[in-house]
């Protein structure tokens, strides 16, 4: 399949996890990869992997992502696909009652205002050219009470989907598509982490899954590389589930 030929991709979280496989995927369709993350050792690695270029960016600093988005446009010649993915997770399970004002500051600065600023500095170039796909990594936990107790998490990932949703119609008619991808547990390095501090915990999750098991990256990969996508013409400010069921039980 090569869907994607010659199409300007930015992956940011692109060194790992549902971004490296992403990273992968829109490669192996064809597109040019601009592999995006704060780790330089797996960014380069995951750029040099699939043909691609890497740029160190916090998503979560304006400056950078204004230079980013310029800077891929000035090398490239422009943007056509937005994969704002890079997020973080709270390393334990917390409850209103005991995040702090700290932890909640930066979980929404990574996960909700990165995408509002990859958004904001990606937009413009997209509506000079007229189209551009836009694709938002939210979660599951933003269509429901998931009871994972992670609040800055879950606040983040709502805000991700309410501001895909309010962009997707803004910008419906000038070509350009946002939609929110919304993840069930995917096996990567963000959930094996937690897991392997807490195993119980993995068990705990595994029960809210009709599929009875966790994501690989690459079946979160397929869904973006669809999104991106013109077989995904006519989808705009929707929130793309893929998650095992755990929504719809
Ligand atoms: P991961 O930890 O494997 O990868 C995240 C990548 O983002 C890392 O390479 C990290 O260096 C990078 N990153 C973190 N902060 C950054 C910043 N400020 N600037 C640039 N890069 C930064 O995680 P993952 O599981 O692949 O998660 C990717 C996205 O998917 C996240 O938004 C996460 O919330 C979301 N998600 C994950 C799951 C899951 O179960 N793994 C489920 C639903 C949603």
């Amino acid at each position: 399949m090569d869907r994607l030929r010659d199409r300007v991709a930015v992956v940011t979280g692109g060194g790992s996890g549902i971004g490296l496989a992403t990273a992968r995927r829109f490669a192996a369709e064809g597109a040019k990869v601009v592999v995006v993350d704060l780790n330089p050792d797996a960014g380069a690695a995951a750029a040099k992997e699939v043909g691609g270029e890497f740029v160190a960016c916090d998503v979560s600093a304006e400056q950078s992502v204004a230079e980013l988005f310029d800077g891929v446009v000035d090398r490239h010649g422009r943007v056509d696909i937005a994969f704002n993915n890079a997020g973080i997770s709270p390393p334990d399970d917390d409850s209103i009652l005991t995040t702090g004002l700290d932890a909640w500051e930066r979980v929404n600065r990574v996960n909700l205002t990165s995408v509002y600023l990859c958004c904001k500095y990606a937009l413009p170039h997209m509506q000079r050219q007229g189209k551009g796909s836009i694709i938002n990594t939210a979660s599951f936990v933003a269509l429901m009470g998931a009871a994972t107790s992670q609040i800055a998490y879950t606040a983040s990932k709502g805000g991700v989907l309410a501001m895909t949703r309010e962009l997707g119609v803004q910008f419906a008619r000038e070509g350009i598509r946002v939609n929110a991808l919304c993840p069930g547990p995917v096996s990567t390095p963000l959930l094996q982490e937690l897991f392997a501090k807490d195993p119980e915990r993995a068990a705990r999750r595994l029960v809210h899954v009709p599929m009875g098991r966790f994501a690989e990256p690459e079946e979160i990969a397929a869904a973006v590389a669809f999104l991106a996508s013109d077989d995904a013409s006519f989808m705009t400010a929707s929130a793309f589930v893929v998650d095992g069921g755990i929504t719809g039980a």
